[in-house]
């Protein structure tokens, strides 16, 4: 996945990198909640990657790229990527 400016970023989650955070949308943070909880209770090893899967499906990432700083937003439920740049940055 590139940028507007051409710079390749990633919209996975990489808990290494800085500048990458993970996001849930308000109306699904409960949801989002119980899921967590689902995979935290379970013992049996398959049903628990299942709950990984499910509750993953709400998180969503917001990268900043660290060539022009733009936000790129990777929404939750793979819905379309978005764009946005700072206005009113001091340094242009
Ligand atoms: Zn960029």
């Amino acid at each position: 996945m590139n940028c507007i400016c051409s710079h390749q970023v990633v919209g996975k989650i990489d808990l290494e990198s800085k500048g990458r955070y993970a996001v849930v949308q308000e109306d699904d943070y409960l949801e989002f909640l119980s899921a967590e909880m689902k995979v935290i209770n379970e013992d049996d090893e398959q049903k628990k990657n299942e709950f990984i899967l499910l509750a993953s499906d709400y998180v969503g990432s917001l990268v900043k790229c660290p060539n022009c700083e733009r936000l790129i937003l990777f929404p939750p439920h793979g819905d379309a990527v978005e764009f946005y740049k700072k206005d009113n940055d001091p340094r242009q």
